[in-house]
């Protein structure tokens, strides 16, 4: 089973993915996590990368076209995955389609996680994330100074540089504007099913393992 989640920045993609991945026996591939790793790690994608992701805006699509073909091609994926962050435009969406057709794979459906701006803007000014896991936390509702998980040996929670509230309102717009189309692509493909990502962690994860179930 391959799904795609969309959803706002801030929606809960990345902490949903991790859930279903671990339910269905998943790969969880994030973009958003793949370009982090290469800034890391310092290299010519990293550094292309961080200029567009400080400015809230979307590395261009051929790059990330090029890194999710190369990505989704590794024989690690055969056992389905979750893609998070990907597509974000209606030219990436159409890539995909593309890119699944030349692997001779197939997307299953699409999980939209609605939720409203102003909670995007409360979430994320608040996140907080681990360095080595990249498990968010959140300094109001989920405070931690440090990862609580063994496996990362308190690395210290840092805030993404693209969290600070002028970059989130660009990544909003950015949403609004390039990625919300996305929408009507896989609405029209009739692949799309939507929940409300505005409950707890655990109601959305349970809405989001029954309607992943009844695409199966
Ligand atoms: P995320 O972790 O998904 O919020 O992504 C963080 C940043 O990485 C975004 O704001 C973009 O700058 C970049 N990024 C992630 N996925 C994509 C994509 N599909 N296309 C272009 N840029 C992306």
């Amino acid at each position: 089973m391959n799904i795609i989640l969309f959803g706002p920045p801030g929606s809960g993609k990345g902490t949903q993915a991790e859930q279903l991945c671990k339910k269905l026996n998943l790969l969880h591939i994030a973009t958003g996590d793949i370009f982090r790793e290469n800034l890391n790690q310092k290299t010519d994608l990293g550094n292309l990368a961080k200029t567009y992701m400080d400015r809230g805006e979307l590395v261009p699509g051929d790059v990330t076209n090029a890194m999710v073909r190369d990505r989704l091609d590794r024989p690690d994926t055969a056992g389905g995955f979750v893609l998070d962050g990907f597509p974000r435009t209606l030219p990436q969406a159409e890539a995909l389609t593309v890119i699944m057709k030349d692997l001779e794979r197939q997307i299953y459906g699409v999980l939209y996680i609605n939720v409203s701006d102003e909670e995007v803007v409360n979430r994320l000014s608040g996140r907080i994330i681990c360095r080595e896991c990249q498990t968010p936390f959140h300094k109001i509702y989920n405070p931690f100074e440090s990862c609580p998980f063994e496996k990362c040996n308190g690395e210290h929670l840092y805030q993404r540089d693209d969290d600070k509230p002028e970059t989130v309102r660009a990544r909003l717009e950015t949403y609004h504007t390039q990625t919300a189309p996305v929408l009507d692509y896989y609405q029209q493909a009739n692949l799309m099913i939507e929940i409300s990502g505005a409950g707890t962690v655990k109601d959305v994860s349970q809405q989001a393992l029954q309607a992943v179930k009844s695409l199966a």
